[in-house]
């Protein structure tokens, strides 16, 4: 109550508004990762690791839009291009821009799995794509999809998304026929994903997953989880699709597969490849998989893809420039050490506080923090038995990202996304923050 009440004293004008939106737009919210609870928090203006609210508020950001942000917000070398394509071009057109080119050649250049590349408007629409081009090279109609692992909010793949094992749909509206062709298997669930290829054999098409394990991480991929999944797809004739719409730039330029050391045949891509910039998504992979793919749907037997705004001037300029300024400005690592500082020093501090299973892990500028351990070894050994650990740190975290924001730290439930512009006095201002918030649970 504490809390809430100083949140709302905070925020007079993010109140009203809010509760203006719920009155035009469903749920008050559009962005699939904000929340209204107790009401959404607006922004007036974003600048390097810092956001401003429209009650004149200054956060440490770590929500980073939900993983685009590498960079740092409005960066002026990125905005600049932006802004010129756009005064010099104008937006969409419905021919191609030279800038198009340019990109596709960066990412085939930097990511090994990926020999072509088609743009499209949404890491969905992404998700979507790979399991279709998967089904027409193969032939076949299965999708494994690995529990706990999001893909984006397509009929087909909204399943055992947060609650992993349950085989459950987490949204009302969609058939049950839908998820007919697509089998769940668990994270690290070894001898699940063997059985799932003997039980179906001949008919499985890809294996989709998140190379870091799902949820970016939060349920963590065993070392040897990625190199099993490629063996078992070449063993079986199936496709291997690497979802990298988080991992894609932020662990490595050449995304999660190469980090691991492992290379799909298709590689999903999303938001950060165009900084935030515009709507995007792309799928890349091997020519002999990505010639299935095709722009029109008379094409004999190819899959068919749409999109009238993919590959648009805003998106390619910000895509191509984008990785331009990570690799110049060398982001992934400025990031990652911050990272690694940050979990650190959260890791000291709470282990001042014995008597609360808090802990911090980070991949590269990815962070996640546990409340039900103390080490990361139950994360990877038994992700299935989490369901009820996951589902009530939800909860619990809820209060904890309400007192982080009234002391002015931003982060995305669990997760804490780190950009280059992280520096000390980021770090001093969350430490402190985490210090007040652990003064208020009281010691057990
Ligand atoms: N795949 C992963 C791993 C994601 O994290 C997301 C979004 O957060 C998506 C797919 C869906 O991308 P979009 O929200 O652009 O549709």
């Amino acid at each position: 109550d504490k809390v809430t009440n100083q949140f709302h004293k905070q925020n007079p004008k993010s109140y009203e508004y809010s509760n203006q939106m719920k009155t035009v737009v469903p749920g008050g919210l559009q962005h699939n990762l904000g929340s209204t609870d107790p009401f959404a928090l607006v922004f007036k203006k974003a600048k390097s690791d810092k956001i401003y609210d429209i009650d004149g508020n200054e956060y440490v950001d770590y929500l980073m839009d939900g993983g685009p942000i590498i960079l740092g917000h409005h960066f002026e070398p990125l905005d600049s291009e932006v802004v010129k394509v756009i005064s010099e071009s104008g937006p969409a057109v419905g021919l191609t821009h030279e800038n198009e080119l340019r990109f596709a050649k960066e990412i085939v250049n930097n990511i090994p799995g990926v020999e072509m590349v088609r743009f499209l408007a949404s890491g969905t629409e992404a998700d979507m794509l790979a399991i279709r081009i998967a089904r027409v090279y193969t032939g076949k109609e299965i999708i494994i999809k690995i529990g706990g692992n999001y893909h984006g909010w397509s009929d087909q793949l909204l399943i055992s998304t947060n609650f992993p094992g349950t085989g459950a749909s987490e949204a009302t509206g969609i058939p049950s026929g839908c998820y007919e062709n697509t089998i769940e298997v668990n994270q690290n669930d070894f001898n699940g994903l063997v059985q799932a290829f003997e039980q179906h054999k001949g008919k499985i098409a890809a294996v989709l997953a998140e190379p870091t394990g799902g949820h970016a991480g939060t349920f963590i991929a065993h070392p040897d989880w990625n190199q099993t999944m490629r063996d078992l797809c070449d063993q079986n004739g199936a496709v291997l699709i690497f979802d990298e719409v988080v991992a894609g730039f932020r662990l490595s330029l050449g995304g999660g597969q190469a980090y691991y050391g492992v290379t799909p045949d298709l590689t999903v891509m999303g938001k950060i490849i165009s900084h935030g910039y515009a709507a995007a998504g792309a799928v890349g992979g091997k020519k002999e998989v990505m010639q299935y793919c095709h722009p029109s749907s008379v094409n004999g037997n190819k899959a068919f893809t749409g999109g009238t705004l993919s590959a648009n001037p805003v998106m390619v300029t910000a895509g191509f420039f984008a990785m331009k300024y990570i690799k110049e400005y060398q982001a992934i690592e400025k990031a990652a050490a911050y990272a690694d500082k940050l979990t650190k020093a959260l890791n000291d501090l709470f282990s001042t506080r014995k008597d609360l299973p808090f802990f911090v892990y980070n991949i590269q500028s990815i962070m996640h923090l546990e409340t039900s351990c103390y080490n990361g070894i139950s994360l990877i050994d038994n992700p299935a038995s989490r369901v009820a650990e996951v589902t009530e740190r939800y909860l619990v975290l809820k209060s904890y990202d309400l007192a982080l924001m009234a002391q002015g730290i931003l982060p995305l439930g669990d997760r804490f996304y780190c950009c280059m512009q992280h520096n000390d006095e980021s770090l001093q201002k969350t430490l402190n923050a985490w210090e007040y918030v652990l003064s208020l649970i009281p010691v057990n």
